[in-house]
């Protein structure tokens, strides 16, 4: 089954993801992670890569759309993967329609994450990341047991550049507006969308959610 985790930057993508993953066994791939992965290995893709993630824009589809067609043709990806973070415009959209119908396949359902503009921009500002095994924290709602120290492989939470930068969190909202919220009506056309709040207001949060998406995709 091919999913994808649709929402704006601090909506819980990636905490629902990891989840569904650890039940489903469908790998997470995440493109954010991919390429901070790169930018710390300093390799030719996470240099060119970083010029864009440091101002919080899109890294070219001349590099995101070959990357990710190379992970989805890996062995764990071969009944299905969860995709965080990927498509972010319609026409990466169109392009893993295209990739997956060369396989034969298709996008099966498309999770898409909502939450207050408000909240979002504070959970952006507590998240903390394990760069080791890219598990996601939040110094307020989900903090580690042990200050700094990841639950998952104890590993040092960081924060992430682009989280503490105002001006890039903007500029990130701003692309989630004009580029990629146009794919919710996309995937409304075809059929395959779930739309799920996830706020304190109403008391629902990643994993309430994950809980759900797993029944659903296990029936
Ligand atoms: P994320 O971890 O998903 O918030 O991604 C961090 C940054 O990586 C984004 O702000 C973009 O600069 C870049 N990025 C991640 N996924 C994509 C994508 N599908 N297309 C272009 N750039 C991306």
């Amino acid at each position: 089954m091919n999913i994808i985790m649709l929402g704006a930057q601090g909506t819980g993508k990636g905490t629902v993801a990891g989840l569904i993953s650890k039940e489903t066994g469908f790998p997470q791939i995440s493109t954010g992670d991919i390429f901070r992965q790169n930018i710390k290995e300093k390799t030719e893709l996470g240099v060119e890569a970083d010029k864009y993630i440091s101002q919080g824009n899109l890294v070219p589809d001349e590099i995101t759309v070959p990357m990710v067609k190379n992970r989805l043709t890996e062995d764990d990806a071969i009944n299905g993967a969860i995709l965080d973070g990927f498509p972010r415009t319609i026409e990466q959209a169109q392009k893993l329609d295209e990739i997956l119908a060369a396989e034969g396949k298709k996008v099966d359902l498309v999770i898409n994450l909502t939450t207050p503009k408000d909240e979002i921009i504070e959970r952006m500002l507590t998240r903390r990341v394990c760069p080791k095994c890219k598990a996601t924290f939040n110094t307020k709602l989900h903090p580690p047991k042990v200050e700094g120290v990841c639950d998952d492989c104890g590993g040092a939470l960081v924060q992430r550049d682009d989280d503490s930068n105002p001006e890039a969190i903007r500029r990130r909202l701003e692309i989630y507006e004009e580029k990629t919220s146009p794919l919710v009506d996309y995937y409304t056309q075809k059929g395959v969308i779930k739309t799920e709040e996830i706020s304190l207001s109403i008391n629902r949060m990643g994993p309430d959610v994950a809980k759900d998406m797993v029944e659903y995709i296990k029936n």
